[in-house]
């Protein structure tokens, strides 16, 4: 029974890789430096795997800055514009990904996109119509080599060959993606011949897009691919993950493939399935430990779950990871400072590999002393979760009644009400929430973390800051004012301090793209909120003025969505006892005088599964956890909500039920276009779709902003429309916000006058 990790984290366990690339970026640093960090990297993560009992360590998951990106290197597939004549090396990757020309000259970067239902970002490869593909990079064959080299058995692994093309968008004229199979496989069978030429005998070829619905089309190429590259004399393990590919199962039993790998975690139940149809002398890799969680795997249960299989398969069963470790912090050895009782429940990278081989042991051993000490160890842990339940919490969740979710009255008597209450002009001007979080307020905060500072000092000096900000806005003649969140490090991580239930580490990094990445809180507990959390920033920046300033709070929705969450209760469950945290805070703030309040939801879109048969599922429970937070307030409680797009024309009737008073949405780089979902449902609620670009250092014109209002009010009518940016102004200056917003002002007053 072989262990089988389907890729390590490569930015290190300190992020090492971050900042050697950051320090070469910077010219600071030579290329050999750089290469020398990489190498130690990789043997380190090569040893941990060693020492864990993994036999044949993965290659390719390691990268400069995108494993997709590097394929396409390896295939010949880089843009001209970052290429120029020369060979591909690393700094034409670096090119690629943040867009430079050969020259130096900026050239604009590769688009960047999610990879599938995960937070990590891959540069998507761009192809025209005639690509021919070669090889014609060699890092992949060179780490082979290392690998070989240190007396590792390597096991590379790859994105498959469809998979590939159907991440990858076309360019220049238009044409069918899937007529470059034919020539793209060709190159793959060289890459695999390259490989066994080194001394592979398995390559883990990945085929996530499985996991979607495909059409016959895709289907097709999946059976094609599989034929064609049967010639090569290595193994091929064909590779899911993200998601079950049961309703592939007929197809994908029928690959002519070595061995295949499931992800158990996140469909255990297409187990029995692809065991039935497992082939004679096929190799089944069954992936138990979580690839995307930082929790303790339970390693009892899952050996009683898959003994049965074991003892049929045998040497033919494999125990995996359920996708690349990637997704998970690198070693919980660096956390220091966690709380015992937390850090027990804990597993990152480092100790899942630990967790591949207790598996196993508990498999091929389950009577000895040390199987006995797992399976204490485990029931311990499950004991002390169990005691830590916060019982106040679970009661309040029980007790929720279908009113808990409803506003008093329907949203055409709210409007009126608050009408009269606001007597907001036609085409009200609000901002998102952030202003500039200048180098000064970072400086304040490094000093307060460092003591440097002490907390009055710190919130006086926040304090002046909001009073600038406040002042600056009513010289504009903004509505609908906010007071900055100067206070605020991030739109999560601020909430997660406050919350019972909520932890952090020190160095829980997880790659986000390139060299950036985020460390995500740890949603470890029941939640709740033991103390109001927003309420004295808000009073203090709304006795600073007469006209409203919006209360400001990060939605149930996304706060699970950017945190790890806890398993062992549903992530329904999870986003109810964050709709009730937040929405105390709501009436707390009602309370106290504040009359709107916005509740952002950036990530509700992020967390639509996979399979849009499964979409309706996800989009109930986050509509109503939203509506949960939303619902405690009066009819005269105006509830905003803002989210960073505007793709709504799959779920604009979920965008709707949520029922905000105003939604804030992205439309200015589309050019309103996205807009388009607003023609066949009229959207019943008022909506602001920005119309200043933000992402852009540039400040937009009156005259462009007037364009696209009137467009905007082509779709929906003037009375229903607010004038905002896209989204918050936190990463500007304050040199491009003053005159950006002045010109909005003045753009929204311009329209007034015309269609008064
Ligand atoms: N209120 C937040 C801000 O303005 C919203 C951020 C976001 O949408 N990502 O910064
Ligand atoms: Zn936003």
């Amino acid at each position: 029974m072989q262990l089988n990790c389907l890729g390590f984290p490569r930015i290190g366990r300190r992020r090492e890789l971050k900042f050697a690339l950051e320090k070469y970026w910077r010219g600071e640093s030579t290329q050999t430096q750089l290469l020398a960090q990489a190498a130690t990297l990789r043997q380190r993560h090569w040893q941990w795997q060693a020492e864990a009992g993994v036999e044949q360590v993965v290659v390719g998951d390691f990268a400069f800055y995108d494993q997709v990106l590097t394929l396409s290197a390896t295939l010949n597939a880089i843009p001209a514009r970052h290429r120029g004549d020369g060979p591909i090396d690393l700094d034409t990757l670096f090119r690629v990904a943040r867009g430079r020309a050969p020259t130096g000259q900026d050239a604009p970067a590769s688009e960047m996109t999610k990879y599938f239902n995960t937070n990590y970002h891959y540069l998507v490869p761009e192809l025209s119509a005639g690509q021919v593909f070669s090889i014609a990079y060699e890092q992949l064959f060179d780490e082979v080599a290392e690998a070989k080299a240190l007396g590792y058995q390597p096991k590379p692994a790859l994105l498959g060959p469809v998979s590939y093309l159907y991440l990858s968008k076309t360019v220049g004229q238009d044409f069918d993606k899937l007529s470059l199979l034919p020539n793209l496989l060709k190159t793959y069978t060289d890459i695999l011949e390259r490989f066994s030429a080194l001394g592979v005998t398995w390559v883990q070829l990945e085929e996530p897009i499985l996991a979607l619905e495909l059409t016959k089309e895709w289907q097709d190429a999946i059976t094609d691919a599989y034929e064609a590259v049967k010639t090569a004399k290595v193994k091929i393990l064909l590779t899911s993950y993200y998601g079950s590919i049961a309703h592939h199962q007929g197809l994908v039993s029928r690959l002519p493939v070595a061995g295949l790998h499931l992800d158990l975690v996140t469909a255990p139940e297409q187990l029995p399935l692809f065991a039935n149809a497992l082939g004679q002398d096929q190799i089944l890799s069954l992936g138990v430990v979580n690839g995307r969680n930082v929790w303790a795997a339970e390693v009892d249960e899952i050996a009683q779950r898959i003994g049965a299989i074991a003892r049929d398969l045998g040497s033919r069963l494999w125990i995996g990871t359920s996708c690349s470790l990637l997704h998970s912090p690198v070693d919980l050895d660096a956390e220091t400072k966690l709380a015992p009782a937390l850090r027990q429940q804990l597993a990152f990278a480092k100790q899942k590999l630990d967790e591949l081989a207790k598996v196993r042991l508990l498999l091929q051993d389950g009577d000895s002393k040390a199987a006995m000490e797992i399976i204490a160890q485990c029931t311990a842990r499950r004991e002390a979760k169990a005691l830590a339940a916060d019982n106040r919490v679970i009661a309040r969740v029980k007790a929720l009644t279908q009113n808990d979710y409803q506003r008093r009255s329907d949203f055409s008597v709210r409007q009126a009400v608050q009408q009269r209450k606001y007597r907001l002009p036609l085409l009200p001007t609000t901002t998102i929430g952030s202003f500039p979080q200048t180098p000064a307020i970072r400086g304040l905060r490094s000093r307060w973390r460092k003591g440097e500072l002490n907390d009055t000092q710190y919130t006086e000096q926040l304090q002046q800051v909001t009073r600038d900000t406040i002042n600056c806005q009513l010289k504009l003649g903004i509505d609908v004012l906010v007071h900055g969140e100067a206070e605020r490090n991030d739109m999560v991580e601020y909430f997660g301090e406050k919350l019972e239930g909520v932890g952090f580490t020190l160095q829980g990094w997880v790659q986000s793209y390139g060299s950036r990445c985020v460390k995500p809180p740890l949603i470890y507990g029941d939640v709740s909120r033991p103390k109001a959390m927003t309420v004295d920033w808000a009073v203090f920046a709304q006795s600073l003025t007469d006209k409203p300033v919006k209360g400001m709070l990060t939605g149930p929705v996304t706060i699970l969505h950017w945190s790890f969450a806890r398993e062992d209760i549903s992530r329904d469950t999870i986003a109810t006892q964050l709709a009730l945290a937040i929405r105390d805070e709501v009436v707390d703030l009602q309370n106290a005088g504040i009359g709107i309040i916005q509740i952002d939801e950036p990530a509700f879109r992020e967390g639509l599964p996979l399979k849009q048969s499964d979409w309706q599922a996800y989009l109930d429970w986050a509509v109503k956890a939203f509506k949960l937070s939303a619902a405690g307030v009066v009819d005269e409680t105006q509830i905003h909500t803002h989210m960073c797009y505007s793709e709504f024309n799959d779920t604009i009737a979920a965008i709707a039920a949520m029922d905000a008073d105003v939604i804030t949405i992205e439309t200015s780089r589309s050019r309103m276009e996205l807009l388009n979902a607003f023609e066949d449902f009229a959207y019943p609620n008022e909506i602001g779709p920005g119309v200043y670009d933000i992402h852009s250092p540039n400040i937009p014109t009156v005259a462009a902003m007037v364009q696209l209002i009137e467009k905007a009010a082509q779709k929906i009518p003037p009375r229903q429309l607010w004038v905002n940016p896209d989204c918050g102004l936190k990463t500007r200056t304050w040199a491009e916000v003053e005159p950006a917003l002045k010109n909005m002002v003045e753009a929204s007053r311009e329209l007034r006058r015309r269609l008064a």
